[in-house]
């Protein structure tokens, strides 16, 4: 039997030494609080992973869970509100960080959660920051990447979208603002919203679409916060990656043109880093290669804000599992592998980017 607390630890042991395993009863406590007739909803707060990671849940877990990674590593973790969502929900973000706070160092940035209903991607961030904080101390690597590096994770850009889609509409996408349409169209696509080439294709000037650009660049409150934020310590942030499903893709800039950046070349070389490390756990294919290349247009969306107005080289957009099976219902079953492989390749491109700084 494992505990929760080592259970991540022991499994990525176990894969890394090729060592098969089978889980038997993956929550002893649980089952037996089934046993006994307990709502296995009850004390959400201060479960450890798995537990956690093996359902989807509402934005006040979330919150609830960050504030216990706050508690429970005081020393690394740190959460605060860059802002507050056009409903008044606050922009939780966690910060990791070794060390005394007088020393600058280089950023990463993973955000999740930018359309409501890609909740693998909110899921997804939260596992990457629970690894961060678990794996401290106990992996030699991952303790030096963590000293490193200044990381910021923020799992859910949209919160009104990411609610919307769990109370009313599961395929939400958009915030919840309200727009100048007269028969009461609401929101605007957080990925169409950023200030740089805003609207130059792929995105639409109808209130009522589900790619609405906003009325103005940075009409939304949420967008507008992480902009704020990036931009404040552009020159620090050297990983810029937002998490989006489905497709299994990772994505460069642009979105807004079909050509192809001056850096492209040693982007996509990053890029394939990550897919090369990620499909080394489950064989799972992403492909890499510019948005527009790979998807289609989308102008307004924030890796080409981050990067081109930013000047961020490394950013990324990463559409997360699957491939359209399940498309943006994806089992909660899948939450840890996607969170496994998705670790393995952002500890991959922390390590080689950590070579060029
Ligand atoms: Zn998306």
């Amino acid at each position: 039997m494992v505990s929760t607390e080592r259970y991540l630890v022991v499994e990525e042991l176990l894969s890394n030494n090729s060592i098969q395993k089978e889980v038997m009863i993956e929550n002893v406590a649980k089952a037996i609080e089934v046993e006994q007739g307990f709502d296995e909803n009850d004390e959400l707060v201060g479960r450890s992973p798995p537990t956690f990671f093996s359902s989807y849940h509402r934005l006040d877990e979330i919150h609830k869970y960050m504030k216990s990674l706050e508690s429970k590593y005081p020393k690394l973790a740190s959460t605060f509100s860059i802002g507050k969502s056009f409903e008044g929900q606050d922009l939780l973000v966690l910060k990791i960080r070794s060390g005394k706070e007088t020393k600058k160092k280089p950023i990463i940035w993973i955000d999740g959660g930018t359309h409501g209903r890609e909740w693998i991607t909110s899921a997804s961030a939260l596992y990457i920051a629970t690894k961060l904080l678990n794996e401290y101390d106990l992996d030699a690597n991952i303790t030096k990447l963590i000293d490193f590096y200044e990381w910021y994770i923020h799992p859910v850009v949209n919160p009104d979208g990411y609610e919307y889609s769990h109370t009313t509409d599961r395929m939400w996408r958009k915030t919840r603002s309200w727009t100048v349409s007269l028969i009461g169209c609401r929101g605007v696509d957080p990925n169409r919203n950023w200030s740089f080439k805003w609207n130059y294709g792929g995105s639409s000037i109808s209130p009522c679409s589900h790619v609405y650009s906003g009325l103005i660049p940075f009409s939304e409150p949420e967008i507008k916060a992480i902009a704020n934020f990036i931009f404040d310590r552009k020159n620090r942030v050297k990983l810029f990656l937002t998490l989006h499903s489905y497709s299994q893709m990772w994505l460069t800039p642009w979105g807004w043109t079909h050509e192809f950046p001056s850096d492209y070349e040693d982007q996509h070389k990053m890029a394939n880093v990550a897919v090369r490390a990620l499909r080394s756990l489950y064989g799972s294919i992403f492909e890499s290669g510019s948005t527009t290349e790979l998807l289609y247009t989308a102008s307004g969306g924030s890796d080409d804000w981050a990067y081109g107005y930013a000047g961020i080289k490394y950013s990324f957009t990463a559409e997360l599992r699957d491939t359209g099976k399940h498309g943006f219902v994806l089992p909660s079953n899948q939450i840890i592998p996607s969170g496994e492989e998705l670790w393995i390749a952002v500890k991959a491109l922390a390590s080689e980017i950590r070579k060029e700084l």
